[in-house]
């Protein structure tokens, strides 16, 4: 594997690399992209990608890895771009990290490793994330590959679910020389990945070859098995030879709002609007026909403030929508969506309304949606979560005509395999409970996390999940110790 150069290639002073502007993602311009399903960010080219890594300071404590909660070495793997090694800076970021063209491209990086940079004090951050994903893409279009060459440890391991919580677990356990099978309730793999976040954001074709790199790994996928009726847990480990088993279930039930017309036809939960679009792929209209989806001459608004809100608004666009709001009941400040998502949604032309609450849905004569009856908000204090709770102004109710609306206020715990593992405990609200650091669970051998345990989160918080559970893991399989 390359060392990072030392001492640094960097030829740039360090005071002058404050100055050089932060290199911006070329993007399809707003009006073309919003009538397509192509990926709306298209990359840094290698030009662009060593202009941005010479921007590195090189501070000597760096943040930017103790806030990347799987903790890429991004010094090192930025200095190796700056050397022209963009291989090297590949399998760099493998040690820590096995999807990084996912991660490259869909991390809120504000929160984790930009977050961390120094620079980001006086000047825009180093754009790691846009570093991440050309070295990712990079890899793939040259086919490099860094597999695993450890001898078969004779261990077996078994992960339920394919979103990032288990496919991390899978790439860093196979590493160990485990072998190792990831069981996937649906038909396509990827969790998430695939059936939440839509085309524009994370081609499938970059899942495919992130499924495939681990295949290549000696990764064994099975689609299909629903673990809790197909197969059990306790029948997992006690007849089919499995030593451990990691569940990374995620929380994949959707949450409505039960008020008044939510029964109606037009009304959604995004869960099912994003997975028509993506599993039943009507995103690639008109080549496959989704009459329910089809959008032209519409008005649709979407209800929530999260990724996934901003995800099924951008898709609905997409698919000709006339007017495309969003209804959120705080401000822009408490959105928790990516900030380059808020910022791509405006310039699509997407109309934000803020401190705006459904009250009801009302309908249109003949039993499909006609309106939405909102009412305004206003701040009060802050509550459990720490942002300043929505209060209703009284008197403020308004109607927006609407023929489609999708509900995005979260989801829940799938309860199938917790209901069918005896002695597995949960919270009070169905999630499993596990250990922080070690991700164990009530049951020996057993392991979770990922939104099944923290609730509806993010892919790197999962990630770095898979990365402890596979850490404890290791540690059980090779001490036996519980
Ligand atoms: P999941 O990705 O939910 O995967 C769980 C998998 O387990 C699924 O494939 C499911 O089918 C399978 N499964 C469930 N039950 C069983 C069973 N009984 N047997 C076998 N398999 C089973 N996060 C970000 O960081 N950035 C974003 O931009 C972002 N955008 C998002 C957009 C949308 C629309 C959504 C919904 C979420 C988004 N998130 C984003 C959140 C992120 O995708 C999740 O936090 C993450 O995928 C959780 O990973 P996971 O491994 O816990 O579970
Ligand atoms: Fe940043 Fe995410 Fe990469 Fe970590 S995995 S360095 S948080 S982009």
């Amino acid at each position: 594997m390359t060392a990072p150069p030392k001492p640094s290639l960097n030829p740039v002073p360090v005071k002058e690399r404050m100055k050089m502007p932060r290199q911006q993602m070329p993007e399809q311009a707003a009006e073309l992209r919003a009538a397509n399903f192509t990926e709306v960010n298209l990359g840094y080219s290698e030009e662009l990608a060593r202009q941005e890594a010479l921007r590195c300071i090189e501070c000597a404590k760096p943040a930017c890895t103790k806030d990347c909660p799987v903790g890429v070495k991004v010094y090192e793997f930025v200095q190796l771009i700056v050397a022209g090694d963009f291989a090297g800076a590949a399998a760099k970021i493998r040690e820590d990290n096995v999807l990084p063209a996912i991660t490259g491209r869909v991390c809120p990086q504000e929160d984790h490793c930009e977050g961390g940079c120094l620079m980001g004090k006086k000047v825009k951050p180093l754009g790691i994330g846009y570093l991440e994903r050309f070295v990712a893409d990079y890899e793939q279009r040259m086919g490099v590959r860094n597999l695993p060459n450890v001898p078969p440890s004779g261990k077996k391991v078994a992960v339920v679910g394919s979103g990032p919580s288990g496919l991390t677990v899978a790439g860093d356990l196979v590493q160990k020389g485990h072998k190792v099978r990831v069981f996937e309730a649906l038909h396509e793999l990827g969790g998430v990945l695939v059936y939440g976040i839509p085309e524009f954001r994370l081609p499938k074709q970059i899942i495919r070859e992130q499924l495939d790199y681990m295949r290549d790994m000696g990764v064994e996928f099975e689609t299909d098995v629903v673990v809790g009726r197909t197969v059990a847990i306790d029948e997992l480990l006690e007849e089919e030879g499995y030593d451990a088993v990691f569940i990374g279930t995620g929380a994949g039930l959707p949450v409505f709002m039960n008020i008044p017309g939510e029964h109606l036809n037009g009304v959604y939960s995004a869960n099912e609007f994003l997975t028509r679009i993506n599993l039943m792929k009507a995103y690639k209209f008109p080549a496959y026909d989704e009459p329910m989806l089809d959008l032209h001459g519409k008005d649709v608004a979407v209800i929530g403030g999260g990724n996934t809100a901003l995800d099924a608004i951008r898709s609905a666009l997409r698919l000709g929508a006339r007017k495309a709001y969003v209804l959120y009941r705080r401000s822009e400040t408490e959105m928790p969506a990516r900030a380059e998502e808020v910022k791509h949604a405006r310039e699509e032309g997407i109309e934000f309304h803020m401190l705006t609450s459904p009250v009801e849905f009302l309908p249109d004569g003949v039993g499909w949606l006609g309106a939405v009856r909102c009412v305004r908000m206003e701040l009060g204090e802050p509550d459990a979560s720490g942002r300043r709770r929505p209060v209703p102004v009284a008197g403020s109710e308004f109607e927006i005509p609407l023929s489609v609306a999708v509900i995005a206020i979260g989801t829940s715990a799938n309860p199938i395999v917790q209901s069918t593992t005896p002695g597995l405990g949960t919270d009070k609200r169905g999630y499993i409970q596990a250990d922080p650091e070690t991700q164990r669970t009530s049951r020996k051998g057993v392991f979770a996390g990922g939104d099944i345990v923290t609730g509806s989160a993010t892919v790197i918080l999962a990630m770095g999940a898979g990365r402890r559970a596979a850490k404890s893991i290791q540690e059980y399989l090779t001490t036996g110790e519980w």
